[in-house]
């Protein structure tokens, strides 16, 4: 169906990664998360083909904000990947997961302390200081295991990654990241490089998500290679690693753009070489870090259809049994998405429908304006391409119970996070 990975129609019905999506709702109960092992292992592997295993001396890790689980975990481990961790929930989760410690990247623009010691305890191969703060700290707690922490800077580039203006000067709002400004820069530069229990690596940085353009990575990126130059001629220190970031877009509606992980790191590992060549350093360790991309259009959530409101000449409201509590990026940043009545999939648009949550907020509009086959109480609607920032953002507002994920893999099936109860909702209540 219009080129949705993973999708095909068989009689009628949706079918996703081989799986009967009709059946898997009525199997699990709605709504219901249902990833594709296959789709997920595929990019894996492209990431593996387009640039691990395409470039000397580079690694990339699953942002693991985007969907983690245990069983996420374990499939990234199993496909070679790294992994960034952002809190010390990420970590406790990967480390249970059995991820091994040294391929962790461990990130967070307000690292707690104690987050930090867990980070330096279990052995995370970098940590990535995002203020002067966590770079005190983690010299402090590293000294008292008398170790070395091998730490990066997160740097804030000042790359509009929206409108791809560039902001070349100052005025560097952003709350991640170390500012570049001449005027701080040897204040952070010194205090990593003269703590004695800290192994100052490199620079990363993260210009922003669902990108689809390289513009912003390729300025960005010559701003972190200046800063490169710069750290060689005032320190005679040779950056070993430069991390990347993420960001890479996703398609969410059929006509979104597609532009692929190479778009990204072709000219981004170029522009690395020839600044090498050009002033005669090493070429440091490359990092990227793709979210999103691996899982977003590896995921769909089916919700059953419930009330149908017409409102004569303004619209009809398509009530489902889901809603901002499951997917909040609608409501949070206007986010768009491409569903399909997964009961109705041969028959032709019949309606312009609105799908509603069902929480107590009119702001709880998952897709407006869809034309979808005429809708009927009962039937089962796909949501597409909610595998990234779904789960993982999913809460419990109207005491909602978070849904199940089912993980499908060619005509498989089978429960990797069980639905949320209401004595679940509970548990913690005193
Ligand atoms: C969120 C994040 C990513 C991943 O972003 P995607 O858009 O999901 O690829 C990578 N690195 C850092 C530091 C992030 O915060």
């Amino acid at each position: 169906m219009n080129g949705i990975n993973g999708i095909e129609v068989r009689n009628g019905g949706l079918y996703f990664d081989g799986n009967d999506l009709v059946g898997l709702a009525k199997y699990y109960g709605t709504p219901l998360y249902v990833m594709s092992e296959t789709i997920i292992r595929d990019r894996c592997r492209m990431i593996k083909s387009e640039f691990t295993d395409k470039y000397p001396d580079v690694a990339a890790v699953f942002a693991s904000k985007a969907f983690q689980t245990l069983d996420m975990c374990r499939i990234v481990q199993s496909e070679g990947l790294g992994m960034d961790v952002v809190s010390g929930g990420e970590l406790y989760c990967a480390l249970k997961a059995g991820f091994p410690p040294e391929r962790l990247v461990f990130h967070g623009n307000s690292k707690t302390v104690a987050e930090m010691e867990s980070a330096v305890e279990s052995g995370v191969g970098r940590i990535v200081a995002d203020s002067l703060y966590e770079i005190h700290a983690l010299e402090r707690i590293a000294a008292a295991r008398n170790e070395t922490v091998r730490v990066l800077y997160r740097v804030t580039p000042g790359v509009d990654s929206h409108t791809h203006r560039f902001i070349s000067t100052g005025g560097l709002d952003s709350k991640f990241g170390i500012p570049l400004d001449r005027s701080v820069r040897d204040l952070y530069m010194r205090a990593v490089l003269d703590s004695p229990h800290l192994g100052f690596m490199g620079f990363h940085f993260h210009v922003g998500s669902q990108i689809s353009k390289n513009i912003s990575h390729l300025a960005a990126l010559g701003i972190v290679l200046d800063l490169i130059a710069d750290t060689k001629r005032d320190y005679g220190v040779e950056t070993r690693e430069l991390n990347l970031g993420g960001g890479f877009a996703v398609r969410y509606l059929p006509d979104d753009p597609d532009p692929g992980v190479t778009h990204f790191v072709a000219p981004m590992m170029e522009k690395i070489k020839r600044f090498c060549a050009d002033t005669g350093m090493a070429m440091p360790r490359v990092t990227i870090e793709p979210g999103r991309w691996i899982v977003g259009e590896a995921g769909l959530t089916l919700y059953t259809i419930g009330s149908i409101k017409e409102i004569p000449g303004i619209r009809t409201y398509v009530g489902v049994d889901g809603g901002m509590p499951d997917n909040i990026r609608p409501a949070l940043y206007d986010a768009k998405y491409f569903a399909a009545i997964a009961n109705k999939a041969g028959l032709p648009p019949a309606d312009i429908v609105t799908i509603a949550g069902k929480c107590c907020e009119s702001g709880d509009i998952l897709i407006r304006d869809i034309a979808l086959p005429k809708p009927e109480s009962g039937d089962i609607l796909s949501v597409f391409s909610t595998g990234a920032y779904n789960h993982s953002m999913a809460s419990n507002y109207n005491r909602l119970p978070r849904p199940a994920v089912v993980m499908v893999r060619e005509g498989t099936h089978r429960l990797s996070v069980r639905r949320e109860s209401y004595e679940d909702l509970l548990s913690r209540e005193l």
